[in-house]
């Protein structure tokens, strides 16, 4: 079984359709981590274009209060003004079926994976290091555990005493390069890594619509289940399913312009360019 992780799209269209395209055929289910909208200038095509592909998600905190379940005073003041704005922009239809998206952690029909939108143990909080890792590590009862809410790829891994950081190696030519010169990456990039067994794992797609590790490509990952373990690999080591992270450009001029003519604060354009 194949799927498609998604996370964080925030109303950014051009980014959505970036990653449909890179991923087509690659995916038999996706499952999405939640934040569809809040920030980015397209919550209505966002919603309308991903909710007939998607066979789970979870709802993220910005879709909680853009639906008005709960109020946007704990948001900055930057994320207020979008949500306000998203409520505004919502259509009846978008906004009721925002409402009805389950809280996390789910499990999909894919034994031995859990899809939650911060930490699992509790949706508004963010796993941004080991230290934040460690008890979802300890108390979740599946070995794989997707997780979103911080915009930043890669995750955390753990197997008795010994436990890592996953940093996917991307974007790698960006900061190479960036002491000769400014030029972003442009291209596709992708990186694999195999999950072995009786490991437990924390994996965070990256943002789709709003990355915040450096690297302004719309951000996913490839989640495959049923990999043919390698014969020549000790038993306990045995690789039981792969993750592939990737990073693609999208049209940001485009959806940076939606959110400028919405009259959104420029800094939600600015950021996406960034990257941060
Ligand atoms: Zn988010």
């Amino acid at each position: 079984m194949r799927a498609l992780i998604l996370s964080d799209i925030h109303a950014n269209l051009e980014a959505l359709e970036a990653v449909l395209a890179a991923a087509e055929g690659l995916w038999d289910e996706i499952w999405n981590l939640g934040d569809l909208v809040g920030y980015g200038g397209a919550p209505n095509q966002v919603i309308e274009r991903i909710r007939p592909l998607q066979s789970l998600v979870v709802r993220g905190n910005h879709d909680r209060v853009c639906c008005g379940l709960t109020s946007a005073n704990a948001f900055n003041p930057v994320a207020r003004t979008a949500a306000l704005w998203t409520r505004q922009e919502l259509s009846t239809e978008n906004a009721a079926w925002l409402k009805e998206i389950p809280q996390g952690p789910l499990h999909p029909a894919e034994e031995g994976v859990t899809c939650a939108h911060g930490s699992p143990l509790d949706e508004d909080k963010y796993i941004l290091n080991m230290r934040d890792a460690w008890a979802p590590l300890q108390e979740m009862d599946t070995p794989v555990t997707f997780f979103g809410h911080t915009h930043i790829q890669g995750g955390f891994t753990q197997k008795g005493h010994h436990w890592h950081e996953i940093r996917p190696a991307l974007g790698r030519s960006l900061h190479a390069s960036a002491a000769h010169s400014s030029a972003p990456a442009t291209k596709p990039e992708s990186w694999t890594m195999n999950l072995a067994g009786g490991t437990r794992h924390l994996i965070n797609p990256g943002s789709v619509g709003q990355p915040r590790d450096f690297d302004w490509r719309a951000a996913f990952a490839l989640f495959n289940s049923h990999v043919d373990s390698d014969p020549q690999e000790s038993n306990s080591a045995v690789t039981v399913a792969q993750i592939t992270f990737h990073r693609v450009p999208y049209d940001l001029v485009t959806s940076q312009g939606r959110i400028l003519m919405a009259g959104l604060p420029e800094r939600l354009a600015a950021r996406l360019r960034e990257g941060r």
